[in-house]
């Protein structure tokens, strides 16, 4: 915990969705590590799943073989915030589901009714156990607010411009083309924005935040903010 740490959040969910590359994940890690709380970083789970079912040749747009076979892995999430880790069957895959062969296939694979289902069962316990153990969570997705954690006592949407997500994205990924990161982030979006299962949404209740023209430190402030009033 670092220095600014307040109490620990008994039993506090702060659900955080937006689209791909709006600061999510270093928002939420950021909230968590200041507030003493557990982070999930679910979008890391449905790469897990992409991964897995790359590595096994199956194609990511077969939606029934994807439906059969994504049972098969085991996906375990670390929700330490300071580190957070992804393991498919005992390995840690953090850096592997990050490439460009997993940001081309997450959308399909994640628009899979049963992959959902499957993740959200996991997604609920790892949430409940956060809850029982009195210390809360962070989660971070696309369905948090509306389906994962409707009853979450936080909910905020993150949202920026395309070509501020896209700077950000090459930025991280250590500076790929602009052009492309920003077709690929957008595809993604038009993907998990129409899927039928659980599409990307403002939850009802979820405070908007646009972090065009935040820093990073501004916004884990608003966030902070809405957990004091919450309280
Ligand atoms: O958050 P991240 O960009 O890593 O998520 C990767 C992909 O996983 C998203 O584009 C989306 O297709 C899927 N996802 C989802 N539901 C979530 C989290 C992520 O469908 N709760």
């Amino acid at each position: 915990m670092s220095a600014q740490s307040q109490e620990p959040g008994t039993g506090l969910v702060i659900a955080v969705d937006g689209t791909s590359g709006s600061g999510k994940s270093s928002t939420s890690r950021r909230v968590a590590v200041r507030l003493g709380l557990r982070y999930l970083d679910t979008g890391a789970m449905y790469r897990a799943v992409t991964w897995w079912v790359l590595k096994q040749g199956i194609d990511p747009t077969d939606a029934a073989e994807v439906a059969e076979r994504s049972v098969e892995p085991e996906i375990v999430s670390g929700t330490d915030p300071e580190a957070p880790t992804i393991e498919v069957d005992g390995k840690d895959v953090s850096v592997e589901i990050r490439g460009a062969d997993v940001n081309a296939a997450v959308s399909p694979v994640s628009a899979v009714p049963d992959v959902r289902a499957r993740l959200l069962l996991l997604q609920r316990s790892a949430i409940s156990a956060a809850v029982a153990d009195g210390v809360g969570m962070v989660v971070e997705g696309r369905d948090i607010g509306s389906v994962v954690a409707p009853e979450a006592q936080v909910k905020v949407y993150l949202s920026a411009d395309p070509s501020a997500r896209a700077a950000r994205r090459s930025a991280e990924e250590g500076g790929s083309d602009l052009g492309r990161t920003q077709e690929s982030l957008l595809n993604r979006d038009r993907i998990d924005s129409t899927r039928e299962a659980s599409p990307l949404v403002q939850a009802d209740g979820a405070v908007h935040i646009d972090t065009t023209d935040l820093t990073l430190e501004q916004v884990v402030a608003r966030v902070v903010e809405l957990v004091e009033a919450a309280r």
